[in-house]
Formats: structure tokens, C-alpha cells, sequence
């Protein structure tokens, strides 16, 4: 990824109402080190993120993608973000992408440094890497136990299932493995044998014409993608619907895909040993209006 600029944001109280934010921000060079070497966010993954899509210096969804960080940083115990602050911040980043194509901005709220007295908080614009090839010809996927069943995220909240997280090492470890094994993903399982989403996307299978995604109360992030995606598929006429998936369903829905704010939608060829064709002209036209400007 090119990173083509980084803000600082001193994160004010979320009851803070002023006329704008530009003084809480402060630019850095983003080739430069900048985090102080007591940061949690590094030594402890403790903070959360968003990645946010932006399409011609349009950032995405923003206020999906602002609900779900005041979300995390609920789940967290992380001081409630100010949500006029951020997205002053997701406007003044989102401007240094460029100007045609696609690009992203990320959002993190950290902790903070070690017996500091506040949390750190930045946010960035990149250049997107170039996905045409997985939104085209699509990926594979293998089915990985995560290890926890579907009531652990109410019985074990401490476990943060549903936060965004910077504890993504074990999201990454997940791909590695995928890969071992010969596939492009992986695609998490319950222990009690539920579908839950890839390491970095949500799912959504077409089952009998209906477009079905597991519920987010496994424990899972609910995808903005997806809710984007929803939201169209009903305006265009289709059903859909949240399910608390068993892994039979893989082998009876004739299509799928994976979704995320950066991918877009994936077409999945194949999970383990069940395959898809790929349903190429309505993937098209998915990533065609994820590609339009949305809010
Ligand atoms: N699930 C996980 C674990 C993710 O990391 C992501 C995105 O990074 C998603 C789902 C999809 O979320 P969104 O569509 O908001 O990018």
C-alpha cells in the first residue's frame, strides 16, 4: 500500500460540539515513525479500526463504518468516540486519495501510551491495492474451526468477539493456514459447526434465489458491505435474510461471495470441496453499485 497521508486526531469528549475539528488534527509525514514506543496499540494490539472504501475521494458509507468503530470502542471500554470528529477526519483524509480510483482510509483508536493519560487516535489514506482479479475470477476457500461455539460471545464478552480490533494476528495466521491448504481464504466455523465469515470479509450465499448471511450474533463483525449490499438487493426486489447457518447450507446455496469495504464482493468458486459457478454478470453489477458513491 502507498500511504499518501497520516493526521493525528487528539479525540475530544463525544459531547464536544464546536464549529469544526481542524485544530484537533495534526498532519504527519507518513513515511516518518510516529507512534511513541509505550503505544498499547503496538505492544498489545489494544485499539480498534475501521478501513473505510473510497471511490474517487468519496469515502463509503461513513456513518456505517462510525457506528460500528462507536461499537467497538463500546465493547472495548474505550472512551466513546466523538462521531462529528471522525468523519470531519474521514473528509480531510479522504481528500489526499487519489483523485480517480479507488482508495483507503483507516481509522484507529488506540488505548493509548502506556500510564499516558489519553487515548491515541489517526487516521490515514492509501492508494487501494488492486482487486480486479478476486472480484473477476473469485476465491477459494477453506473452512477453519475458530475454536469458540456460537453462545461464547454472550457468555465470554471479555473475548471481544464483534469488536474491530487491531488483534488481527490470528485473522492473519487463518489466511496462512487457508493457504497451506491450498485455497485463496479461509472461511470460519463455529466449534458447534455454524458458518461464521473469512478472516477479513463477511459472507452472504444465495440459497434458493434468497441471499442469506449469518446472524451477527456468532460473535462476527456485521459488515458494512453487506448492509450496503442488503439494502440494494431489497430495493432491486430480492429477499434477504440473517441466519444462523449450519455448514450443510455451503453445500445447497448455488452461489456465493465474499464482502468487505476494500475487496468488494468476491465471487466464491469453491468452499472445500463444494463448488460455484461464478455468477458473473450479477457480481458485476454488485460491484458496480459497491463502486457508486454510497452513504
Ligand atoms: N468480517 C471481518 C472479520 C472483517 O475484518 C471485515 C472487514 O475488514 C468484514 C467482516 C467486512 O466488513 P466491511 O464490509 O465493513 O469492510
Amino acid at each position: 500500500m502507498t500511504w499518501r497521508f497520516a493526521l493525528v486526531i487528539d479525540p475530544v469528549a463525544a459531547d464536544d460540539e464546536r464549529g469544526g475539528y481542524r485544530d484537533t488534527f495534526t498532519p504527519i509525514d507518513p513515511s516518518e515513525p510516529a507512534l511513541s514506543v509505550g503505544e498499547l496499540s503496538t505492544q498489545r494490539g489494544d485499539g480498534i479500526f475501521e478501513s473505510i472504501g473510497v471511490v474517487d475521494r468519496h469515502p463509503q458509507e461513513v456513518g456505517a463504518h462510525l457506528e460500528r468503530l462507536a461499537h467497538s470502542a463500546a465493547l472495548c471500554d474505550l472512551p466513546v468516540p466523538n462521531l462529528r470528529q471522525w468523519r470531519e477526519a474521514v473528509d480531510e483524509v479522504a481528500l489526499r486519495c487519489p483523485p480517480a480510483g479507488e482508495g483507503v482510509v483507516k481509522l484507529i483508536l488506540s488505548r493509548g501510551v502506556e500510564h499516558g493519560p489519553a487515548p491515541t487516535a489517526w487516521a490515514t489514506a492509501a492508494e487501494a491495492p488492486d482487486n480486479s482479479r478476486a472480484r473477476r475470477d473469485g476465491v477459494s476457500l477453506a473452512t477453519l474451526d475458530r475454536g469458540y461455539a456460537m453462545d461464547v460471545p454472550s457468555r465470554a464478552p471479555w473475548l471481544l468477539l464483534g469488536a474491530k480490533t487491531l488483534s488481527y494476528a490470528v485473522n492473519m495466521a487463518a489466511i496462512r493456514e487457508a493457504r497451506r491448504r491450498g485455497a485463496d481464504d479461509a472461511l470460519f466455523v463455529s466449534a458447534d459447526g455454524f458458518v461464521l465469515e473469512a478472516p477479513t470479509a463477511s459472507l452472504v450465499l444465495r440459497v434458493g434465489g434468497r441471499f442469506l448471511t449469518p446472524a451477527p450474533t456468532g460473535g462476527i463483525l456485521h459488515g458494512t458491505t453487506q448492509l450496503s449490499l442488503f439494502e440494494r438487493l431489497e430495493a432491486l426486489g430480492h429477499e434477504t435474510g440473517y441466519e444462523t447457518m449450519p455448514v450443510s447450507r455451503l453445500a445447497e446455496a448455488d452461489a456465493g461471495w465474499l464482502l468487505s469495504s476494500i475487496r468488494l464482493a468476491a465471487p466464491i468458486r469453491a468452499v472445500d470441496a463444494v463448488t460455484y459457478d461464478i455468477d458473473a454478470e450479477l457480481t458485476a453489477s454488485i460491484n458496480e453499485y459497491l463502486l457508486s458513491p454510497r452513504d
